[in-house]
């Protein structure tokens, strides 16, 4: 079965054999000089997108993205589709995002427009060889994130480059080369050019992956992080500085663990303390899923209740840790608690319970209230729940005496 690169390698032949330029360009490059798998493979032609087309046919590509000059061309169902794009340079940026146009050119200029050093690369599969206008292995051997060009000019045209300069950063363990940071840190307040989604799905991605720490840390140094955070919820730079132990205390369980949701708690947990609704901030402001914050509410619910589980009653704890955000709280309890070690070591073995004892069967449901002649309504909830206790409690161990105690009810 053919690969992503080999295929992309197909792409790239047929385009040469046309008397074509050709070349694999950008992130998939750069992964590939860094042993990485790339999630993608792009290819870069001086193939205008009509000739594309006509290379590879209409029933083998989709122009999705015509306009900037890129077209899709399907493979085999084994591999992802790969996208064609035609050399270009950027037109203006009225937006400090997008460009207003685009127009077609050679492969110097293509590098010239893409944002940093390290993405900057092409490469030649057919003949192996790495194409660098900009200094891309150079920076890849120093570690750094370089911006290419004028790195103020560069951030002007569009400000998600800081974001992603502070994610490349955090992610492969890379320094952002003095200039560089010194411009996203005067630029910072620019971001707001950027759409929430956008801004959150960078976030999410540098929460969500084990450089969780650096990010944060890099957020704070780039000055980025006062500016994606809403207001109600930045503290003092003494608190920033707790929250960064905290995220280095930080273990997330292997597996079941919502890291995100996990991370995103700790920055945010003592804001949220007494303030209902706030939380609801965020979530506008970075766009975040419905499920993500509510993990992120339930997680600072839970802490509390977490961090002295072993002292109280089962039926109380039991509930939380049958959530599925039961180990990522636990998580946050370790990095933020003090003396929890008990009640985390506690909780953690119940979790791995069997099923029958964790979290067994009720003993009655609510058809059994009805049949005892209980009229529905508000109280059933109430009822059940009180046998559920009970049974939880070990007060209550069969069917017979959860019947019983409904007729006292
Ligand atoms: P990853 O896919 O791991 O996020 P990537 O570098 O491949 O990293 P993509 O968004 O897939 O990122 O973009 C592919 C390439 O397009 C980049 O490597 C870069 O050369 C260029 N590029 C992407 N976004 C920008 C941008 N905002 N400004 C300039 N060039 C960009
Ligand atoms: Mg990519």
């Amino acid at each position: 079965m053919k690969t992503d690169r080999e295929f992309a390698a197909d792409v790239t032949r047929k385009l040469q054999a046309a008397g074509f330029t050709a070349l694999f360009a950008g992130g998939c490059v750069r992964d590939d000089l860094l042993g990485r798998t790339p999630k993608d493979y792009d290819v870069a032609t001086n193939a205008t997108p009509d000739q594309v087309r006509d290379l590879f046919g209409h029933k083998r590509t989709l122009p999705i993205g015509e306009s900037f000059g890129v077209i899709t061309v399907l493979g085999p169902r084994s591999v992802q589709p790969i996208e064609v794009a035609t050399f270009r340079r950027d037109g203006g940026y009225s937006d400090g995002r997008r460009p207003d146009s685009v127009e077609f050119t050679d492969a110097r200029e293509d590098a010239e427009r893409r944002d940093f050093t390290i993405n900057g690369m092409f490469f030649d599969p057919l003949t192996d060889t790495v194409i660098d206008y900009v200094g891309g292995q150079d920076d890849l051997k120093l570690k750094q994130i370089r911006a290419i060009g004028d790195a103020e000019a560069r951030i002007e045209e569009d400000k998600l480059r800081m974001l992603r300069g502070v994610r490349f950063a955090a992610t492969y363990g890379f320094s952002i080369e003095a200039h560089t940071l010194a411009a996203v840190q005067k630029r910072a307040p620019e971001i707001d050019a950027v759409s929430p989604e956008r801004i959150g799905a960078e976030l999410v991605r540098m929460f969500g992956h084990s450089s969780f720490v650096t990010a944060y840390r890099l957020l704070i140094e780039s000055n980025l992080w006062g500016e994606v955070l809403p207001q109600e919820f930045l503290g003092d730079p003494e608190s920033e500085k707790t929250r960064l132990e905290e995220l280095n205390r930080l273990r997330i369980s292997n597996g079941h663990s919502n890291q995100v949701a996990a991370v995103i708690a700790i920055l945010v947990r003592s804001a949220l303390e007494g303030q209902r609704g706030l939380l609801a901030r965020l979530k506008n402001a970075w766009k975040l899923s419905n499920e993500l914050t509510s993990s992120i509410r339930w997680i600072v619910n839970a802490i509390p209740v977490l961090s002295n589980c072993h002292q109280r009653k089962w039926s109380e704890v039991q509930p939380w840790l049958i959530h599925a955000d039961a180990t990522a709280a636990l998580d946050v309890v370790e990095a933020v608690g003090e003396n929890i070690r008990a009640s985390v070591e506690f909780a953690r073995a119940k979790i791995l319970l069997p099923k029958e004892k964790l979290n067994p069967d009720p003993l009655v449901t609510g058809q059994d209230l009805i049949d005892s002649g209980i009229a529905p309504g508000p109280n059933f909830k109430t009822i059940l729940q009180s046998v559920r206790d009970g049974q939880l409690d070990g007060e209550i161990e069969t069917r017979e005496q959860a019947l019983k105690r409904l007729a006292t009810l």
